[in-house]
């Protein structure tokens, strides 16, 4: 079984609406044999990759298809919340994303605090965007002093540091750190080098590692070629694939 760990709703083959964005989704997600997915709002309050309550309204009736909730400092935040607290209440995210990097607040801001101690009491996951452009902002020494300060906390790093995915290994003594590879297998020349690296980590901490691939910014099955490249074992290319998303969203 294939669960993608991280998808959003941009623009895609004409789907201009939510409606057809989620066909196209749950299309390719049939093509791709891929079970279970897990879509990312945005944190804005007007968004074309859809807000937390369009994506949380679009999936209510699809058993497959879960919600992480985007929130950020900049857009009403107190009040966004209050939202993803009620959301969390009723089971209806599994996650909270934070974009440092496309949006310039640091993890260590002290404003998101409250996001930290939400996602601490309903014990779900604070996903954050790293790597490529404006990186500072979710840096390997913010993750590490975040991971510290909230040792139950757990922690998703999107898109692995990306193009230096040997970042990660600095933080692979925090046990609740977690990498989604969301959007690696982006930039076929330097593929190779990416495979290495993310090879060398899953063999490091295979229960922290997740399959993830950014759709539809990013292409679904470029990122599951890649992982079966990488000539894992059975047993572990499933525990990437699919337990560990299982296991840190308590999916059910
Ligand atoms: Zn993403």
């Amino acid at each position: 079984m294939i669960i993608d760990a991280h998808v959003h709703l941009p623009v895609v083959d004409g789907c201009i609406s939510l409606q057809q964005k989620k066909e196209r989704l749950l299309l390719e997600m049939t093509k791709n044999q891929v079970s279970k997915c897990i879509v990312i709002s945005d944190s804005d309050i007007t968004s074309p990759i859809g807000t937390v309550d369009e994506c949380v309204e679009l999936f209510k009736d699809a058993e497959n298809v879960y919600v992480v909730g985007g929130i950020s400092p900049f857009f009403d935040y107190e009040k966004q919340l209050e939202k993803l607290e009620g959301y969390l209440e009723q089971e209806m995210i599994i996650g909270i994303k934070l974009f440092t990097g496309h949006e310039m607040f640091y993890l260590t801001d002290n404003r998101i605090s409250e996001v930290y101690d939400l996602a601490l009491r309903y014990d779900v996951p604070v996903l954050f965007h790293s790597g490529w452009a404006n990186s500072q902002y979710s840096a390997v020494s913010e993750v590490a002093k975040v991971a510290e300060e909230y040792p139950e906390l757990k922690l998703v790093c999107c898109h692995c540091f990306y193009p230096n995915i040997c970042d990660c290994q600095e933080l692979i003594r925090y046990s609740n750190v977690y990498f989604d590879i969301s959007s690696i297998a982006d930039d076929l020349t330097i593929l190779g080098k990416v495979e290495s690296e993310i090879k060398k980590l899953i063999q490091m901490i295979p229960t922290r590692v997740l399959f993830g691939s950014d759709y539809a910014g990013c292409n679904q099955m470029h990122h599951i070629e890649l992982v079966r490249r990488l000539g894992l074992d059975k047993r572990t290319e499933e525990v990437v694939f699919e337990k560990n998303a299982t296991r840190l969203y308590l999916l059910k």
